[in-house]
């Protein structure tokens, strides 16, 4: 164990005081290091229970909400999940822990980057990283058990829903650039999707074909 061991069991505490149950869950965050995936000037900060700066304007979600979206996946361990988002890639990390195959999608090329080399450094072997618009899934690794959006959309990209495999949770934020509503969509054996709203959050917005425009800021 490194030297931020007793930070993160305290995150993990943190965690389940606030509702999170799923075993499998918090032991991945208790043995993914969070300080290698944020910049180095904030890395006495990576283990509180918040949103971190990563670059490019982006950000490292909070622990909380990555953990939740974690839970709502129910991840076997036998599954391919697609991440559309990787930013630090510190919740493909957690996916990792929990799944079979991950395959995740950033358009930033240099967080992408960042990501496949931290994840590597860390040794996981089971991350595939792709730059590009990641509303278009990625369709050679489809159908996908889990897919998880890290980024907030007006609505569930069309490609996602067809690339979720029958009985796939598709997990995602769903709302305006500032404000949305985790969402978790179940894809029924007729195509269909049953949907449940989760909490309120706020991620920064998913940019692409089947998002949101771009613009300047971003
Ligand atoms: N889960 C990440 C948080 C990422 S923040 C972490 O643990 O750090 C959301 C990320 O989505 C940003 O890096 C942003 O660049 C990326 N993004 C936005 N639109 C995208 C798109 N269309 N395809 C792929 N990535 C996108």
């Amino acid at each position: 164990m490194d030297s931020y061991g007793g930070y993160r069991s305290q995150l993990v505490g943190e965690l389940s005081a606030k509702g999170i149950r799923d075993l499998a869950v918090l032991r991945a965050i208790s043995e993914v290091p969070r300080h290698l995936f944020v910049p180095e000037s904030i890395r006495h900060r990576a283990y509180q229970d918040s949103a971190l700066p990563i670059g490019g304007g982006q950000t490292i979600s909070q622990p909380w909400v990555q953990a939740r979206s974690l839970e709502l996946a129910k991840l076997t361990g036998r599954d391919r999940v697609l991440e559309v988002g990787t930013g630090s890639g510190y919740q493909t990390a957690l996916l990792a822990q929990c799944a079979d195959q991950v395959f995740t999608v950033e358009r930033i090329p240099a967080l992408a980057q960042a990501a496949r080399a931290v994840l590597s450094a860390t040794g996981a072997r089971n991350i595939s990283v792709l730059v590009g618009d990641g509303t278009l899934g990625w369709r050679a690794y489809a159908p996908f058990e889990v897919i998880i959006v890290a980024a907030a959309t007006p609505e569930a990209p069309q490609p996602l829903v067809e690339q979720l495999a029958t009985g796939g949770r598709l997990i995602l934020p769903i709302g305006d650039r500032v404000n949305q509503v985790l969402t978790l969509m179940v894809k029924q054996p007729d195509g269909s999707l049953v949907t449940r709203t989760v909490s309120d959050v706020r991620f920064v917005p998913l940019i692409g074909q089947f998002g949101f425009a771009g613009d300047l800021a971003t």
